[in-house]
């Protein structure tokens, strides 16, 4: 018997905590809160707002954007990427 549809991928990269309950293959920083964001239907035109605080994205920023195992998808700004993700600018 094999499970069907999910392979569970060991990453070798060190990451400190893999606690996040997600399918994003890197974690937010704690604190991190995954029910305020608005996630976009597979089907839908891309929002340029935030998905996280909701400030627009402007069209020449290049933001984060995640997916789930649905297709959906959020995308940050580059305050919530560095706030939220830990990224450098
Ligand atoms: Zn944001």
């Amino acid at each position: 018997m094999t499970a069907s549809g999910h392979s569970r991928r060991q990453t070798s990269s060190p990451s400190k905590s893999e606690n996040v309950a997600t399918e994003a293959k890197f974690g937010p920083r704690k604190g991190f809160d995954w029910n305020r964001l608005t996630w976009g239907r597979p089907d839908s035109v891309p929002s340029v707002l935030c998905s996280y605080c909701s400030a627009v994205i402007p069209e020449d920023d290049v933001p984060l954007i995640v997916s789930n195992a649905k297709g959906w998808t959020v995308r940050f700004c580059r305050k919530c990427m560095k706030e939220q993700w830990g990224f450098a600018e």
